[in-house]
């Protein structure tokens, strides 16, 4: 039977703070994910706004317990110790009919011990952006917190310039960042840090309780999903834009949205994030952040494993992310099995987009078209040098001819890898200006259409078109 829970404020309560939400002026239930609401058993009445705010009323279920959580984090490679739910608190656990649990998160919900100098609020623009986010990514198939609701007002909430403030229920199976362990062994807190361990354990990871190692089994099992995770990002062209470690789930889910973007040409340094000057986050460098923050991760595992075998483990990311990310583009091309070149078919047709600049999505959709037996003009014509391009597809169309499939089950199978829609920055942006003025209708247009990325949708083509130059590769700030 569904239930709400209090699992993470009960059992370590001297890592939180009591917060009850502080409600918005004139809030309104503007958005609502019954998909997501059906798969977690969480009753219809939740539909109804009143309902819901009532629940997050400081004596109501969702309100009652509501907790702040404390964490640090490496911000830009630097190590902070002063972070934690600054403006958001974790309402408690919801437990669905299979006994899963996840936590509900409400993000802008006011101020907070954590909360520095901030205002404990988040404006409409950044919750949009990460509702929009959570459920493109995760109709891709790449691992991410969910949106279950969102909420618009009228109250005034100052950023560059006067915006209205909003929240979001954000729904993931825990808030446990890097950062939570990061604060407790930096802090020296060595009982703290290993109630979370155990907490971690039973209530994640309960396949590594009782077990001979369970710190190395779990600081696998995030070493191991990270890489999946950033393979998945790189794969479909997806940057993150603050990869600090206090925005890295050890559930290896994308988490904690700021600036990000879907690339739109392939421009592999590209930096989404404009406070981001050194490119620390850049698309390519991805990959190594990752690892970087695994190292940081890592060391709060010190007390309970040994050097040698904490190396080992972060050694098993370089293979597992290069096995993820070789699969993945094995399936973008159409390659159901590997042969010895194929790695220079993929590196010379990335070669021929970043040398063109070409749109991500938009070429390798357009790669589900190529055929044996046809011209692919409508192929080539979407290049400047064709000449190269022509001579790449020759090899290609042999490669392709060596698979044992046929053509329409090759061409099938790539548009499931390719999407043909995904999350561009600019469109995006116009979702935003429109529930700004109180029109959710694209928004909700544009939540449809991502959520089947991969299938044509007659009515919808724009959706899968280039921005409009004076709007491509627009870099966000982290204002939120
Ligand atoms: P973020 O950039 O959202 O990952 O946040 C980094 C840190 O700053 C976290 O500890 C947040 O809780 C805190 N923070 C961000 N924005 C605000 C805000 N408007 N009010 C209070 N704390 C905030
Ligand atoms: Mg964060």
């Amino acid at each position: 039977m569904s239930q709400i829970t209090h699992h993470y404020a009960q059992s370590l309560s001297n890592t939180v703070s009591q917060v009850s939400p502080s409600l918005l002026h004139s809030m309104q239930l503007s958005i609502y994910n019954r998909d997501l609401a059906h798969e977690l058993n969480i009753p219809n009445q939740w539909q109804k706004a009143d309902e819901l705010m009532s629940l997050m009323g400081r004596n109501n279920a969702l309100g009652r317990d509501a907790i702040a959580q404390k964490y640090g984090g490496h911000q830009f490679g630097v190590w902070n110790p002063d972070l934690g739910d600054g403006r958001g608190l974790l309402l408690g656990e919801w437990q669905d009919n299979s006994g899963k649990s996840w936590d509900l998160h409400l993000k802008g919900a006011g101020q907070t011990p954590y909360s520095r100098m901030g205002d404990g609020r988040a404006v409409l623009r950044s919750t949009i952006r990460e509702y929009l986010a959570s459920e493109a990514l995760h109709a891709l198939g790449i691992p991410t917190s969910r949106a279950l609701c969102l909420f618009s007002s009228d109250h005034p909430v100052l950023r560059e310039q006067l915006e209205t403030g909003a929240m979001m229920i954000r729904v993931a199976p825990s808030h446990l960042r890097f950062g939570h362990f990061e604060y407790y062994y930096h802090t020296k807190q060595e009982a703290t840090l290993n109630q979370i361990f155990e907490y971690t354990f039973k209530h994640h990871f309960p396949e590594l309780v009782g077990v001979d190692k369970p710190h190395a089994g779990l600081l696998r099992a995030v070493v191991h999903s990270t890489a999946t995770l950033i393979a998945k990002w790189q794969a479909f062209g997806f940057c993150h834009g603050v990869m600090n470690t206090d925005n890295m789930s050890i559930h290896g889910i994308t988490f904690d949205f700021g600036p990000y973007a879907f690339l739109d040409q392939f421009i592999p340094d590209y930096i989404c994030n404009h406070s981001d000057h050194q490119g620390r986050y850049a698309y390519d460098q991805q990959p190594g952040v990752a690892l970087w923050n695994l190292n940081a991760f890592a060391q709060a595992f010190m007390g309970h494993m040994d050097i040698e075998e904490i190396r080992e483990i972060l050694g098993e990311y370089e293979p597992a992310i290069l096995d993820e990310y070789t699969r993945l583009m094995q399936g973008k091309f159409g390659f159901a099995v590997s042969l010895p070149n194929d790695n220079l078919i993929v590196n010379d047709f990335m070669d021929i987009l970043v040398n063109e600049r070409r749109d991500y999505t938009i070429s390798f959709r357009a790669l589900c078209e190529v055929s044996t037996s046809a011209d692919n003009q409508a192929f080539t014509r979407h290049f400047i040098d064709q000449a190269r391009v022509s001579k790449w597809l020759q090899r290609y169309i042999e490669r392709i001819n060596q698979e044992t499939r046929t053509e329409a089950e090759r061409m099938s199978a790539m548009q499931q890898a390719n999407p043909s829609y995904v999350l561009r920055n600019y469109l995006a942006q116009k979702a935003i200006k429109e529930a700004q003025e109180g029109d959710f209708s694209e928004t909700e247009n544009l939540l449809k259409v991502l959520k089947s990325p991969f299938n044509e949708q007659p009515g919808f083509e724009r959706y899968a078109a280039e921005p409009p130059a004076s709007e491509s590769g627009i870099a966000l700030s982290c204002s939120s």
